[in-house]
C-alpha cells in the first residue's frame, strides 16, 4: 500500500498584523520551502508529533510511505494564498500518483486569503481528486469545526489537551481508525455540532474545570468503545470567520445514535458552564505589584496579551515596561521577537555596552494599537543560534528554532532578544542561552497555557499580566464581523 502523510498546520489569528508567506511554514531553511520526503520522516520520527504516529503506523503496516509537505508555522495572520496553494498543491499531486490512504497532521484553524476555512478547502480539493479516499485528520484542540472539514475526512480526532502533550496519541487515535476502515473492520459515520461560544483560552486548561469533565467523558466513551472517537475542540477564538465556536466530533462506526447522543451530551455540559469558560482580567499594573510581594523564586509572569503561538506579534514591551518600572529585579525575560536589535547586538559583539529601542516594531492596526519601543542599556552577554530541542512533555523531542538571538543585560533583568517568532514553553528557551531558568527570581514570557509543560514544575508562582497586543483576553478590542450572531458571551442574555 502508499499511504500519503501531510502536515499543513497554522493556527490564524485574523487580527495578527504578521504576515503568513510560504517561508514561515520553512523556518530555517535555506530553499525556504517547508519539509518533505526522507528529511522529514527523519526530523519527525520520534517526535510528540501526530505525523511521527503517522510514520509509525504505516511502516508497522508495512506502507510506502509518501510525505509531500511537513509545514508549520507559528500562529500569524491570513496565509497566503500563495503559500496554501503550494502546499495543497503538493498534496494533491502526491494523491493523484497513485495512494491508498491519506493521514493529515492539521491545526484545524487555518485561514488564507481566499478562505475562512483552509482545512476543509484542503480537504476538499483531495477530495476533487480521489472522491473515495479513505482520509484521516488529526487536528488541534483549538480547531474551528466545518462542515467542509466533517464532510470531507473520513475520520477525524483532536488533542484532548491544552497544552498539547496527547497529540503523537492524537495521530495513533485517528490512524488506527483509518487502518480498521482499510481493512474493512468499521465504517466510519462522523457527527459533529457546536455551540455558539468564544470561550476564552485562559479558561481551556483541560486538566481542570470547566473543561475536565467534559473531556474525560469523551475519553472514557472512547476508551469504552461505543464510538470510535471522541473529540471535543475548544476553538479558537481570535479568528473573525462564521465557523467560529465550540464544537465536538465523534466517530461513529456505522450506526450513529450512539455517537449523536454523546456529541450532544458533551456540547450542553459545555453550554451548562458557559460563565465559566470566561476569564476576569486583572489591571497589568495590579498583577506587577502583587508578583513584588512573592518571596518564592522563580515566579513566571505570563504576558497572555502577546502570545506567540495565539498570533502575537512578541514585540509589545508594555509588560516588560511594568515590571522594569515596578523595579522587579534578577529577572530574565523573553524571548522578545526584534531582529534589529539581535543584528545590533552581534555587531557590538559579547561583552559590548549597546542602548536599544527594543522591541514595539509592529503596529497592530487591527486594534488601533502602535508599536512601542522600549529603551534598554545593558551589556550584550551572549549570542545564540537559537536553536534548542525539547524536552518537556509537548512537541518533546523537536528541535525548535528562534534564529540568531542575542541576551542583553541590563542588570535588572537578562532579555533574550529572538529574530524568529517563537513561544517559551520548553527550559531549553532559557537555558541553550546559558540562563538557567531555577536560580531566577522572575521569569517573564509571553504565553497562555502552553508555557505550563516546562514552566510549571518549576514555577513556585505563576501571575498572568495582561499586557496588550493581539492576542488579549478582552474580546472587546476586537471588531468581529464575520462570526456568528449571537455568540457566548459578546451576546451574554443569548439562548440557544
Ligand atoms: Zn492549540
Amino acid at each position: 500500500m502508499r499511504f500519503v502523510l501531510s502536515a499543513i498546520k497554522h493556527e490564524t489569528n485574523t487580527f495578527s498584523p504578521i504576515p503568513t508567506p510560504l517561508a514561515s511554514f520553512a523556518i530555517g531553511r535555506p530553499d525556504g520551502v517547508p519539509m518533505a520526503g526522507h528529511d522529514a520522516v527523519k526530523a519527525l520520527r520520534g517526535t510528540n508529533t501526530p505525523l511521527s504516529a503517522f510514520i509509525d503506523l504505516a511502516e508497522k503496516e508495512g506502507a510506502e510511505i509518501v510525505l509531500p509537505v511537513a509545514a508549520e508555522a507559528a500562529p500569524s495572520g491570513l496565509v497566503s494564498d500563495e503559500a496554501f496553494d503550494k502546499m495543497a498543491d503538493d498534496v494533491c499531486e502526491a494523491v493523484r500518483k497513485d495512494c491508498d490512504a491519506v493521514f493529515l497532521d492539521l491545526h484545524g484553524a487555518m485561514v488564507t486569503e481566499s478562505y475562512d476555512d483552509g482545512e476543509g478547502e484542503l480537504l476538499h480539493r483531495i477530495r476533487k481528486v480521489a472522491p473515495d479516499l479513505p482520509i484521516a485528520v488529526a487536528l488541534d484542540f483549538h480547531t474551528n469545526m466545518s462542515p467542509a472539514m466533517a464532510a470531507n475526512a473520513t475520520v477525524i480526532a483532536g488533542y484532548l489537551t491544552y497544552p498539547h502533550v496527547d497529540t503523537y496519541e492524537c495521530g495513533m487515535r485517528c490512524g488506527r481508525t483509518l487502518l480498521q476502515a482499510l481493512k474493512g473492520q468499521v465504517k466510519p459515520k462522523i457527527v459533529w455540532d457546536k455551540r455558539p461560544m468564544l470561550t476564552h483560552t485562559l479558561r481551556q486548561l483541560t486538566s481542570v474545570q470547566p473543561l475536565k469533565d467534559i473531556l474525560d467523558r469523551a475519553i472514557a466513551a472512547e476508551a469504552g468503545g461505543n464510538v470510535l472517537n471522541a473529540s471535543v475542540f475548544g476553538g479558537f477564538p481570535l479568528a473573525d470567520i462564521p465557523h467560529v465556536g465550540f464544537s465536538a466530533v465523534i466517530v461513529a462506526d456505522d450506526h450513529t445514535s450512539a455517537a449523536e447522543q454523546l456529541s450532544n451530551e458533551l456540547l450542553d455540559m459545555a453550554w451548562d458552564r458557559r460563565a465559566d469558560f470566561e476569564f476576569d482580567t486583572e489591571p497589568l499594573a495590579d498583577s506587577i505589584a502583587r508578583a513584588k510581594t512573592l518571596d518564592e523564586r522563580p515566579i513566571v509572569l505570563v504576558d497572555h496579551g502577546d502570545n506567540v503561538f495565539s498570533g502575537g506579534t512578541q514585540d509589545v514591551m508594555d509588560t516588560v515596561a511594568e515590571a522594569v518600572g515596578h523595579g522587579l529585579s534578577d529577572m530574565a525575560i523573553g524571548p522578545i521577537w526584534d531582529p534589529k536589535s539581535v543584528t545590533e547586538m552581534i555587531e557590538a559583539g559579547v561583552g559590548a555596552e549597546v542602548t536599544l529601542q527594543l522591541g514595539g516594531k509592529t503596529d497592530m492596526p487591527a486594534i488601533g494599537l502602535k508599536g512601542k519601543p522600549l529603551k534598554v542599556h545593558g551589556t550584550v552577554h551572549r549570542i545564540t543560534d537559537g536553536r534548542y530541542k525539547v524536552t518537556c512533555p509537548m512537541d518533546t523531542g523537536m528541535i525548535l528554532n528562534h534564529g540568531r538571538s542575542a541576551v542583553l543585560d541590563t542588570g535588572q533583568a537578562e532579555i533574550l532578544v529572538c529574530s524568529e517568532r517563537m513561544e517559551a514553553y520548553d527550559l531549553g528557551v532559557f537555558r541553550h542561552a546559558g540562563i538557567e531558568p531555577t536560580a531566577k527570581r522572575y521569569l517573564l514570557i509571553k504565553s497562555r497555557h502552553h508555557f505550563r509543560a516546562g514552566f510549571e514544575p518549576i514555577a513556585k508562582h505563576i501571575v498572568y499580566l495582561a499586557g496588550s497586543g493581539v492576542t488579549s483576553s478582552d474580546y472587546s478590542h476586537f471588531q468581529f464581523t464575520k462570526i456568528p450572531r449571537p455568540i457566548y458571551p459578546l451576546d451574554r442574555d443569548m439562548r440557544l
